[in-house]
């Protein structure tokens, strides 16, 4: 017996192939339409709810409030999540957790649960590997295999909450993979853990970060305004973005701020620019300057990360030069921080996440 939910409902099929539904790839309206789908009064749906996105129960055999009967029909059909923990490495700098899960198919992915002094984030990926192909970073080297699920990007953030024993106040999809390529299921995700029935977690602490595809920077912006954008900039021109960022070529620098622009004038939002400072690359005074010059008067954030040493060849900036770079922007008005990356003794930094076999 099977059961899928496509555009129609539920359709039931009854051949001997066991394909369970996952209930975590499901939106509040879709689970309580599959509760309904299976005889059970509306509020079962709250009830099934809470017990994954609020208790972390995993199984039907513990959801206790509802009949014995009710478990055991549910548990042949249906299941919650279906990715699995097989590693788990904690940074001895800063408590910074990394996961490897398996997935049904064998791939893997990571993610990471990154501690501060009051508030917890959790760092999920939204592709195995990543099809942009950014030569400073591990994933993109890595290759492109396919695009997560909706329950497989949610089972990340519920599962390190279940093994930390407490919620995370923020979310990045900030891992492996490029979220505008995934969009449906991004969106879909999105839709998840900021339903108040579901995860319940304010738009406003949730950011996705795109290496800059302008079709999917204003559908964010008229589907989730709240949501926090992140765009991938790299390089002050596309001469040096074409090769930092290969999708530059598709999408030039042009088109990528026009974009901001107009997510910035619908959605009264400010954006945060990630800017990967790298040796020689795109860290010079001319660099900083050509940079200014693209972005002023913008309502944005620029956020510098000195280069995490991911690829051969690709060097981290000396201190001197990555101030330099910040203080050229701070003097002339623009917002800077120089992020603080964690656990880069466990792989667990921006770029370091890669897939393993
Ligand atoms: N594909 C999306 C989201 C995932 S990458 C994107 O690129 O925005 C998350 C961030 O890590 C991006 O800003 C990315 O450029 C950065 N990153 C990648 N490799 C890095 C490295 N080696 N050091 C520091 N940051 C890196
Ligand atoms: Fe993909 Fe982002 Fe890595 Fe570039 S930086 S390869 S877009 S994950």
């Amino acid at each position: 017996m099977s059961v899928r939910y496509n555009k129609q409902g539920f359709t039931f099929s009854s051949s001997m192939e066991v394909e369970l539904l996952v209930l975590t790839d499901l939106t509040y309206d879709e689970l309580e339409n599959f509760v309904k789908s299976q005889g059970l009064e509306r509020y079962r749906a709250d009830q099934i709810a809470d017990w994954i996105y609020d208790k972390y129960v995993f199984n039907f055999k513990d959801m206790t409030n509802l009949s014995k009967q009710t478990r055991n029909e549910l548990a042949k059909i249906a299941k919650i999540i279906d990715l699995s923990p097989v590693e788990r490495k904690v940074s001895k700098l800063d408590g910074t957790t990394k996961y490897l899960w398996i997935l049904e198919d064998g791939n893997t992915v990571e993610s990471v649960y990154i501690v501060h002094p009051n508030r917890n984030t959790a760092c999920l990926s939204t592709q195995v590997g990543c099809p942009v192909g950014c030569p400073f970073c591990a994933t993109g080297q890595s290759g492109f295999i396919r695009n997560l699920k909706t329950s497989e990007i949610v089972g990340q953030l519920l599962f390190m909450e279940k093994l930390h024993g407490e919620k995370v106040n923020n979310v990045v999809l900030m891992g492996m993979g490029e979220p505008a390529f995934n969009v449906d299921n991004v969106f879909k995700v999105l839709e998840i853990l900021t339903h108040p029935k579901l995860r319940n977690i304010g738009a406003r602490r949730i950011t996705v970060s795109t290496a800059g595809v302008p079709e999917f920077i204003e559908a964010l912006g008229k589907k989730f305004p709240q949501v926090r954008l992140s765009v991938s900039l790299h390089a002050p021109n596309d001469e040096k973005r074409d090769i930092l960022v290969p999708l530059n070529r598709k999408y030039p620098i042009a088109l990528v701020i026009q974009a901001l622009k107009r997510y910035i004038e619908d959605t009264g939002r400010r954006v945060t620019l990630e800017y990967v400072l790298i040796s020689d690359l795109n860290d010079s005074p001319d660099d900083a300057r050509e940079l200014y010059n693209l972005l002023k008067g913008l309502k944005i954030h620029v956020n510098l990360i000195p280069l995490n040493p991911a690829v051969e060849g690709y060097k981290r900036p000396s201190h001197e030069r990555v101030t330099g770079f910040a203080r050229y922007l701070e003097a002339r008005g623009v917002e800077v921080t120089i992020r603080i990356e964690k656990g880069q003794d466990i792989d667990g930094a921006c770029g370091q996440l890669r897939m393993r076999r």
